[in-house]
């Protein structure tokens, strides 16, 4: 077979060189090489895989589906009843005209942001959105600028300059960025709508739902679903299984069955994880205590380190990348399993560690990070 040395050499002198790290798994640790450590990067915020027995109550419930393959696209014959349920409990949950399920939330966005081009159409995405949506932007063919993080008034200049000019102008947002775990000033981008009438909103909830909002998200929590005009939320994060949703009125869910390629062009998800999905998203919306429990961890971490956190997601700026990994490694030596974020992934200068906290976590735990982390601070 063919081998790229050259190539990879090139990866390795520029620093953007990348690996699969090899653990095994105990519940919220992790073990490496031997080590016991607990895992300060997972997604499961609300600790989702420590809970005995859930599979098993699983295959028991109205919502099982045994299907482990949808063996085709939902467009030919993968399209299972579970797909129904789901969606029709999802619109039904946020009271809005549709849902639609996705394979993953990469596939929705990138799937999505090309399918909303209609006539001249513009994209004003914040600077820190995920990698995914970047890609439905190129993937779109179409003129799209970036603002400054969170910078509202650079956001209103650019609708001003452009208002009247395009048919829709869309602004793409997070509503917890996955970053740095900071959120989007969500009311007052919605309340540019009513000045920009061309203005539509894009809102990304994958680090919210699940762990905001009664487990529906920010947008939820402050009522602002109506004004949203796609609402992306992840379903193998604080979730627990696989896939994403998006919301939309219903001529736009035509639209994507008939365009949007990642829907199109892939396996649909197998009903078995398709019903899990439903199952847990029931128990998760009445799961207010861990919920709660997560808002006490993140609170009492913010007063260890004298910060304000906005969300479970925290980071650690060092900047340079040796210093980013010799903390890596110290908090490795002090049982926690952190990973050193670097270019490609952020610019030079701004490496970080990226912690996110569970409420499978307590607060011996929560003071023993802070400990760490302020040795870094
Ligand atoms: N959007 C955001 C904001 C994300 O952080 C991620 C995953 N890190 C995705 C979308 C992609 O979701 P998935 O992992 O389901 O592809």
């Amino acid at each position: 077979m063919i081998e790229y040395r050259e190539k990879l050499q090139r990866l390795i002198s520029g620093g953007t060189y990348r690996t699969l790290p090899h653990f095994e798994r105990d519940g919220k640790y992790l073990v490496v090489d031997g080590e016991r450590l607990l895992n300060l990067c997972s997604n499961d915020y609300l600790g989702l895989q420590q809970i005995p027995d859930l599979i098993e109550e699983y295959r028991e419930a109205p919502e099982y589906s045994p299907l482990m393959s949808s063996a085709s696209s939902r467009l030919l014959t993968g399209n299972d009843p579970s797909y129904d349920d789901l969606e029709q409990y999802l619109s039904s949950a946020y009271q809005v005209p549709s849902a639609l399920v996705w394979t993953s939330g990469y596939d929705a966005n990138s799937g999505i942001i090309p399918t909303l081009v209609d006539g001249e159409t513009l994209f004003l995405a914040d600077r820190q959105i995920h990698a995914s949506m970047v890609e439905g932007l190129r993937l779109s063919g179409c003129r799209f600028s970036r603002f400054d993080h969170n910078d509202l008034s650079r956001l209103r200049n650019l609708l001003e300059k452009n208002e009247g000019e395009y048919r829709h102008i869309w602004v793409l947002v997070e509503s917890v960025y996955s970053m740095d775990g900071d959120e989007a000033p969500l009311k007052a981008i919605v309340a540019l709508k009513r000045d920009f009438p061309s203005m539509c909103l894009y809102v990304d909830e994958a680090h919210a739902v699940g762990v905001r909002g009664g487990g529906l998200g920010i947008c939820r929590e402050k009522g602002l679903v109506s004004e949203v005009d796609v609402l992306i939320g992840t379903l193998g994060k604080a979730l627990g299984s696989v896939g994403a949703f998006s919301l939309q009125s219903e001529s736009l869910r035509e639209l994507l069955v008939s365009q949007a390629r990642p829907l199109i062009y892939t396996t649909a998800l197998p009903p078995i994880m398709v019903g899990w999905t439903l199952f847990l998203l029931r128990k998760v919306c009445e799961m207010e205590d861990r919920r709660q429990h997560l808002q006490e961890m993140i609170r009492r971490l913010g007063d260890r380190i004298g910060r304000m956190l906005e969300s479970q997601i925290i980071s650690l700026v060092i900047p340079g990348e040796e210093r980013v990994v010799e903390a890596a490694e110290d908090f490795r030596r002090q049982g926690l399993y952190v990973r050193p974020i670097r270019k490609p992934t952020i610019p030079t200068g701004t490496e970080r560690l990226r912690l996110s906290l569970t409420s499978a976590m307590n607060a011996e735990e929560i003071d023993h990070i802070a400990e760490v982390m302020k040795r870094w601070m």
